[in-house]
Formats: structure tokens, C-alpha cells, sequence
């Protein structure tokens, strides 16, 4: 949903201040809110044995959101290096990490094992000879092949790079067993910004119908099932949104289901991203332009260095103009950054209040994949980060970019190489 009215109570009052301290452009997220949803997502599975959420870092890599996870309990989902060490500077270790990646290297299984450790989710068969030391508890990401998603972000699995296919997965656990494996989870993750909930009750079933199958032929149980990520947020506010409890009453109905089977029950995991952090941020720019062509033109002094989903996406983000909304006429516009792209546009031919040099505009729902997914293109550099805690406080938590960090890898005097020339 566009960020949510109480989310619109805390800060609308802050934010002319706000951004007069900080300055703008920044992105800025409500512990308030993630707070709330993490709460939700515990009682919708309340009635399973031993949820845990294991939020995925890419969606919003900053540790004082990470801080947040950790205090209600969650776990994480890394599939970098960087990401591993951001879930260890948070304090995790061990099976509160799960670790994600794929087309792994080298380096990234010695940091998934190094410093406490982590859960090793592998991604193909052949990883079970390439693992350096097989931890004693191993998952594989099940990878179904064909299966209709209806989803344009993941696609369709026989296309996916990720995970075991169909035919392999017992043979890797068998061959995983070989090199030592005595504990074992399985992962799945088919969907992206789904909000039919029905479709992760689906992937659940699947999951608990392979985990029983392998647990025939192999004579072993899984500790956890973990459905993935991928739960969708209602962007548009024509979008219904996903209906978690009637997901957690399903898929807790299917564990129970399982438990009278298999006479044990394994553990539920998610590792949701967007949906814990997506609608609780907020991208907030300064119009700096007007432009009368062919079309109105809104510049603001962000661009898709900070919010890049419009453009790689046509995703669809709200926006509103704090203070202007019903008080003006509507115009329509296209609201646009300073990148030398055409597609640098955060909304294309968009009904809005009439917006002056300087009024603010608020980007809704980019608390996910937003400042994470920014990237430097045409020297444009990323914002800071700030957090509305739930005391009133607004924390700088992250600064902006400046040249000195975009030069710092630039060798303006090259250091030389000459093959052939061994000395
Ligand atoms: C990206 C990702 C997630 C999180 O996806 P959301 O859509 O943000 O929920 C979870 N697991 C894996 C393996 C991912 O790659």
C-alpha cells in the first residue's frame, strides 16, 4: 500500500524539519511500522512449530534496521560477503544466518563458515565436492522446473539459474550425507512481490511433499522448511494486499497435516525482504525543476541512483506532495531525476497537486530494493538513509555519497604492469 496513514501521522509533522537539518534527498524508514509488521508476521504463524524469519539483507542492508530484526527475534538472509558480515556486525552467528548465494565462490564459502558460521544453503549439486568442510547441518534451494509462476520478476523456473532441479535433489542430499551431512534443511524461492497468498501455501505444500519423499528414501527428517521470500506489497493503491493471516492459517493447517503424517514436525522459516521493509520507507526529494515541452516535466534532486525500480521495473511507486494534497488542482506529470537516461523517471503521466520549485515529494514504498539496489551510472551518487525511531528520534544512519567516496577506487596516477617482463 502507499505508506500507510499512521506512517503519514508520525511523519508529516517531522518532515519540513527534517529536511532542513538533513537536507534532501534521503530516504527515511519507520521503525514503527517495521515493528508492526514483524509482529504480524509472528502471529500469522503463531500456530506452527518454531517460526522464524530470516529477513532478507539485500532489501535494506543497513544495521540499524538489521538491529531491528535482531531485536524481534529474526534471523538473516545473506548471499554476499558483505552481507554475511553486515548480519555479524548486528551480533548474529550461526543458525541465525542463513546463507544464500549462488554461483558461489571460493571466498564466499569460507565467509559463510568463517566467524561463527552460518547456515550453507547450496544452489547446485555439484557445491556438495566443493564445499570445503560440509557442515554437519546442509539445505539445498529446490529448484521444481516446470511450474507456472504468472510472475514477470522471477520468471519461469525451468529458466531460473537457482537451485537443484527435480531430478538431483535426493541425490544431493544422499551425496551431501556421503561427505558427512547429518542435519538437513530444505529451501525453495519461486516468487517475487507476490500478494496471492495462495501461492506461497502452494510452495509450502510442495515443500512438505518433497521433505516427506526424501525423508522416505533417504531415512532422514528436515529440521526446517523454508518457503523463501517474494511476499508482495500492494504498490498501487488499487492493489489488494496480500492476506498473511490467511496465508498462516493454511500453511500452519498443512505443517499439522505433515506432523499426523511423519510423526515430527520441521521448522517454518521465511525470509521475507520486501514485505518487512518495503511500504515502511520513503524516498523524499525537493523539486528543483519545472519544464513545459511537450510534455510537464517535475525534476527533484533524486534520481535512480536512489530508487531505480520505475525505470528497471516500470514499476509503479504513489507519490504525494505533503501539505499540497486537496489544498490544489491536479495536474498531470511526469516526475523526473537528472540521470542521462530517459527512463530516470520516478512516475510517468501522473495526476499530482501543482508542484512548485521546492515543495517536497514523497516516493512511497521504497523501503525495499530501493537505496540498496542504487547504483552510480553517470557519476550520480547515492543519498544517505535516515530512521524515524519509535521515540521521535530521526537517526542518520547511513550518509550520503560524496566525490571523495566515488573517486577512492580511481588510480589518477596508474599503477603499471608489463607482462612478459618477470623480475
Ligand atoms: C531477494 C531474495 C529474498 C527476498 O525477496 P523479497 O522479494 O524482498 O521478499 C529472499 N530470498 C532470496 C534467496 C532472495 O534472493
Amino acid at each position: 500500500m502507499p505508506m500507510s496513514k499512521a506512517f503519514e501521522n508520525r511523519l508529516h509533522p517531522v518532515l519540513a524539519e527534517t529536511a532542513d537539518h538533513f537536507g534532501t534527498p534521503f530516504h527515511i524508514y519507520d521503525e514503527t511500522g517495521i515493528r508492526e509488521t514483524g509482529a504480524a508476521l509472528k502471529a500469522a504463524f503463531a500456530g506452527v512449530n518454531d517460526f522464524r524469519e530470516f529477513f532478507a539483507v539485500k532489501a535494506l542492508p543497513n544495521p540499524a534496521v538489521l538491529a531491528i530484526m535482531r531485536d524481534m527475534g529474526f534471523g538473516f538472509d545473506c548471499s554476499s560477503i558483505a552481507e554475511l558480515e553486515l548480519a555479524r556486525r548486528v551480533g548474529a552467528r550461526g543458525g541465525e544466518v542463513m546463507f544464500t548465494s549462488n554461483n558461489t565462490s571460493p571466498a564466499e564459502f569460507l565467509a559463510a563458515s568463517a566467524d561463527g558460521g552460518s547456515i550453507l544453503n547450496l544452489d547446485d549439486i555439484s557445491l556438495v565436492d566443493k564445499v570445503p568442510e560440509m557442515p554437519d547441518l546442509v539445505c539445498f534451494r529446490y529448484n521444481p522446473g516446470d511450474r507456472r509462476t504468472g510472475n514477470d520478476i522471477i520468471g519461469n523456473p525451468v529458466e531460473s539459474k537457482y537451485g537443484v532441479s527435480r531430478d538431483q535433489i535426493v541425490d544431493a542430499y544422499r551425496r551431501a550425507m556421503g561427505r558427512g551431512a547429518r542435519r538437513f534443511g530444505l529451501h525453495t524461492m519461486l516468487a517475487s512481490n507476490e500478494r496471492h497468498h495462495e501461492y506461497m501455501v502452494r510452495t509450502a505444500e510442495m515443500l512438505l511433499d518433497l521433505a516427506a519423499r526424501i525423508g522416505r528414501e533417504l531415512d532422514v527428517r528436515f529440521e526446517f522448511l523454508n518457503i523463501g521470500g517474494g511476499l508482495g506489497i500492494a504498490y498501487h493503491p488499487d492493489d489488494a494486499p496480500l492476506d498473511l493471516a490467511a496465508m498462516g492459517q493454511d500453511i500452519s493447517a498443512l505443517f499439522a497435516a505433515f506432523g499426523a503424517e511423519n510423526r515430527y514436525m520441521p521448522r517454518l522459516y521465511l525470509e521475507s525482504g520486501r514485505f518487512m521493509t518495503g511500504p515502511h520507507g520513503v524516498l523524499a526529494a525537493r523539486a528543483i525543476n519545472r519544464k513545459e515541452i511537450y510534455r510537464t516535466y517535475v525534476g527533484v534532486d533524486a534520481c535512480m541512483s536512489a530508487l531505480m525500480r520505475p525505470g528497471m521495473y516500470g514499476a509503479y511507486h504513489h507519490i504525494t506532495v505533503p501539505g499540497r494534497e486537496g489544498r490544489r488542482p491536479t495536474e498531470v506529470v511526469d516526475v523526473v531525476g537528472s540521470l542521462c537516461e530517459n527512463n530516470d523517471k520516478f512516475a510517468i503521466q501522473r495526476a499530482l497537486p501543482k508542484i512548485d520549485d521546492g515543495d517536497l515529494v514523497l516516493i512511497h514504498d521504497a523501503g525495499a530494493h530501493g537505496h540498496s539496489m542504487g547504483f552510480n551510472y553517470n557519476g550520480r551518487l547515492r543519498p544517505k538513509e535516515l530512521l524515524l525511531r519509535t521515540d521521535g528520534t530521526v537517526s542518520l544512519i547511513r550518509r550520503e555519497e560524496t566525490l571523495p567516496d566515488h573517486f577512492a577506487t580511481l588510480r589518477f596516477q596508474a599503477d603499471d604492469f608489463r607482462p612478459g617482463q618477470r623480475s
